[in-house]
């Protein structure tokens, strides 16, 4: 198979705004279906799927308290926004026959299941697509640091990144033409140089934990299982 690859276990991060199509706010169900079909794509090589999916695209929480809002009302309303974009996203998985489950660091019986490491682990062999929702469940983080912290925990080789650029440039690459791409650049020089990876606390615990961070396009079809199979363009963190 021209797809095989090396990666047993894996994060894939990706934000709200991932969601909300062509739109300004929201889901858009379709955008949703076309990037559960991606991840079944790698489900379908064997690879166990952890996923991360933020919130930006119905709430963040340092909107609401730039607005006056207490900050931490804020980020307890930007964690639930993860969770209604994982339940979209099991949604859209199901529909493709492919079995998850979400998983959230803020008990919500009813709604989803709650974090269990070994339970997590579990699904994980079982070839379940975990999805993990609202956050790190601590109000001043963010879904990068989450997706960082759930990928050390489930013993994850790497975490992708899906963006709307295929890495990380000196600039951005939308705004200025001669932008370049790296092709593979250190934590620390993604600290030092300010280049939006992640944010700071993310690279960081990313670092101490030798987790690689790949960095590629989500809008290129077919672009999750190329990558994983070492082709077409990204940047490697490492
Ligand atoms: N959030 C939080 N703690 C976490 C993760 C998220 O408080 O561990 C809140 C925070 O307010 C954030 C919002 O949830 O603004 C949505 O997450 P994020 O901004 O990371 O989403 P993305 O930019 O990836 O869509």
């Amino acid at each position: 198979d021209q797809h095989q690859t090396r990666f047993k276990r894996v994060l894939l991060k990706i934000s709200g705004e991932a969601l909300m199509g062509d739109q300004g706010f929201g889901l858009h169900p379709p955008t949703v279906q076309r990037i559960a079909e991606e991840v079944k794509s790698v489900r379908d090589l064997g690879v166990e799927i952890c996923m991360v999916i933020g919130g930006g695209n119905i709430f963040r929480g340092l909107q609401g308290s730039a607005q006056g809002m207490e900050r931490t009302t804020a980020d307890y309303m930007g964690m639930l926004a993860t969770v209604m974009n994982a339940l979209a996203m099991q949604s859209a998985l199901e529909e493709l026959d492919v079995h998850s489950r979400v998983i959230s660091a803020i008990p919500m019986d009813q709604v989803c299941e709650p974090y269990i490491r070994r339970r997590a682990v579990r699904h994980l062999e079982k070839k379940r697509v975990c999805i993990f929702a609202a956050g790190t469940g601590n109000p001043y983080f963010t879904t990068d640091t989450a997706a960082t912290l759930r990928a050390s925990e489930m013993a994850c080789e790497a975490i992708f990144k899906g963006t709307k650029v295929d890495g990380v440039y000196d600039k951005d690459p939308k705004k200025f033409p001669d932008a370049k791409r790296y092709g593979d650049v250190t934590y620390d020089e993604v600290l030092q140089k300010h280049l939006g990876v992640m944010d700071a606390s993310a690279i960081a615990l990313a670092r101490d934990n030798h987790l690689p961070i790949i960095v590629f396009s989500l809008d290129e079809p077919g672009g999750f299982r190329g990558i994983l199979a070492g082709k077409g363009t990204f940047t490697r963190v490492h």
